[in-house]
């Protein structure tokens, strides 16, 4: 059959004709849509969570980007329930968190956990950790050189845990996550967002220790957090 008449009936009968570009218009290079071989789309593995979260874990175990490497014991990664919907965010691990490898340990963890519980949260439900890894010898500020090197990290740990709510606990971590340089007392109270995820701004437990009046504020705090999260769900 000549093919002009060819690619005439298969049109009439619906069926979509292929030529190679590469070829001329002979009848061994023209194949019909049913002759065809459909490649699978090629569907990348999606990494697995646990090999990320291990990956990054020995990252920040081994990082030396800056000068808080020389003096640490150890890093501080955080911990808790790596699927939670809360994410708390503390300043950077002292003295007994850079000995036994945890955050928020002592007299202000203690009181901490018990925050947490004021608004019905065990502390294993919640993912704890700091926006630096490393503690500055003598509990001294962060430097701002610190605090950029670790943000890799921390921004890591958010989107591993993909949290409905984060609370920030103190200046230093309110600053340093919201990128500004309000007073806390101007950044409490109100929700903030960060890569469309809320922050609740909480005075930071020692801080409290030393100030017990306040720490009517930060039970309303509290409050103000669990509200967001509800309106969340
Ligand atoms: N311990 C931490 O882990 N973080 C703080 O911010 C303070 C103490």
């Amino acid at each position: 059959m000549d093919n002009a008449l060819r690619l005439k009936y298969l049109d009439a009968m619906g069926i979509d004709v292929w030529i190679s570009r590469h070829h001329s218009l002979s009848a061994e290079n023209i194949t019909a849509e049913t002759d065809v071989e459909v490649q699978p789309d090629i569907v990348e593995p999606s990494p697995d969570p646990e090999q990320l979260w291990t990956e990054l874990q020995q990252q920040v175990a081994g990082c030396q980007l800056c000068s808080l490497a020389q003096t640490r014991t150890q890093t501080v990664f955080g911990e808790g329930d790596k699927q939670a919907d809360w994410m708390l965010i503390g300043e950077a691990p002292g003295q007994t968190e850079n000995l036994e490898g945890k955050p928020f340990l002592g007299q202000p963890g203690f009181l901490l956990t018990e925050m947490l519980r004021a608004i019905g949260l065990q502390r294993e439900s919640v993912f704890i950790t700091n926006v630096l890894k490393c503690s500055p010898p003598k509990n001294r500020d962060p430097k701002v050189e610190e605090l950029k090197s670790c943000n890799n990290y921390l921004q890591q740990q958010i989107t591993l845990v993909n949290p409905k709510i984060i609370l920030a606990v103190g200046r230093i971590a309110a600053q340093t996550l919201l990128e500004t340089k309000q007073a806390l007392s101007d950044l409490r109270g109100v929700a903030h967002q960060v890569r469309g995820i809320p922050v609740v701004v909480v005075y930071h437990p020692a801080y409290l220790l030393r100030s017990l009046p306040e720490k009517r504020k930060a039970w309303e705090d509290l409050q103000l957090a669990m509200k967001i999260f509800q309106e969340e769900q």
